[in-house]
């Protein structure tokens, strides 16, 4: 199974919802099951599926965050839908939810079934279509469809029809960078590795401040040769537990440079005065 089908299997799931917030407990007994917390699990266990006289309880760690709640239950209601065995055979290890890396593939394609109910396609669509990709909007959705900030921003973008990413970082160092379909067609490749210093994210870091924001040239977060050609807006969030920054980003064509490449002049000069200062158009 692939993760295409498994958003499929998602949205038939939730296409009735008429309004967020999704409510997982109804969810999770249409299907027979039986939702559960427990503080009884271990400090790395987010939830598990037991299975007790004929009734199969999803169980989540009481103690954790109320929205990594709804998504632990989520992601073990996909291991049952799809089949899928748990690869983690002593449940859900919390600290690996949100981090990307080393995940097994059906542990990620339950998290993106888990992500796709939690934010259903259909609910979030109205709700940023001509909308910036702020951190204004960003905390609303967050509270409006109770789910994390990563779950949220990564829904955006990949239901975004404009020039986007999303990236997420800890202590500087990229997790995960999630460009839009329509970012990736102009062939601007968001890179990893470390924030750029010129970054809001870095700065919101380096500042120990919560919000930052920052005009930049695309080529400042992107090591691609088109990336001259476009400005980059950035809004960043920073939450001081594990010195996370979520890096909400907005690709602008800069119309100077686009005239220059119709006329045909690359021309060394030219190209080193494009890459001098880009104007960020006015909004
Ligand atoms: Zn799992």
């Amino acid at each position: 199974m692939d993760e295409l089908v498994a958003i499929g299997r998602a949205r038939k799931l939730v296409e009735g919802i008429l309004s967020p917030p999704v409510d997982v407990q109804a969810l999770i007994a249409a299907h027979g099951m039986v939702f559960k917390e427990s503080d009884r699990l271990g400090p790395d266990e987010a939830g598990n599926t037991v299975t007790k006289g004929g009734t199969t309880y999803i169980v989540v760690n009481r103690n954790d965050d109320p929205f990594r709640r709804r998504f632990t239950a989520l992601h073990e209601l996909a291991h049952n839908l799809l089949e899928l065995p748990s690869k983690h055979t002593s449940g859900v290890p919390s600290d690996e939810l949100e981090r990307y890396a080393g995940r097994p593939p059906e542990e990620k394609i339950c998290d993106v079934f888990a992500a796709e109910c939690l934010v259903p396609a259909h609910l979030i669509k109205p709700l940023i279509a001509n909308a910036s990709f702020s951190v204004d909007l960003l905390i609303d959705l967050t509270k409006k469809f109770q789910a994390s900030r990563q779950c949220i921003a990564s829904s955006f973008v990949r239901n975004s029809k404009d020039l986007v990413a999303y990236v997420y970082a800890e202590e500087g160092a990229t997790q995960r960078v999630i460009p839009s379909a329509a970012l990736r067609a102009t062939g601007i490749f968001v890179q990893g590795g470390l924030l750029p210093s010129s970054s809001a994210a870095f700065n919101a870091m380096q500042a120990g401040i919560g919000f930052d924001s920052q005009e930049l040239d695309a080529s400042d977060w992107s090591s691609s040769d088109v990336a001259i050609h476009y400005a980059c807006y950035e809004e960043a969030l920073f939450v001081p537990a594990w010195k996370q920054t979520h890096s909400l980003l907005t690709f602008e064509a800069v119309a100077s440079s686009i005239r220059n490449v119709e006329a045909g002049d690359d021309s060394d000069g030219l190209l080193a005065e494009l890459t001098g200062h880009l104007p960020w158009p006015k909004r």
